[in-house]
């Protein structure tokens, strides 16, 4: 059962990344920021599941109803 935390799951984690810049006077400046990265990882050919949550998602509803149903369709060519 999703809980409301699952359900406001951004699917991102943030991640410092370093910014580097000359200045107007001409020094080299660094400053690191958080960025919000993607948790998606591919599990399989048109499917992927978010790393933080545990969420699973698909790329296409024929790929989809493949993996949870078991239907086949023109549009899993590649999936079997
Ligand atoms: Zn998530």
């Amino acid at each position: 059962m999703a809980t409301q935390e699952q359900a406001a799951c951004p699917h991102t984690e943030q991640r410092p990344v370093e910014n580097q810049w000359i200045d107007p006077s001409g020094n080299e400046a660094v400053e690191v920021e958080r960025i919000a990265f993607s948790t998606m990882d591919d599990i399989d050919l048109r499917r992927m599941k978010y790393r933080l949550c545990g969420k699973v998602g698909y790329y296409s509803e024929a790929a989809r109803a493949f993996y949870e149903d078991g239907i086949r369709s023109p549009g899993i060519s590649g999936l079997e």
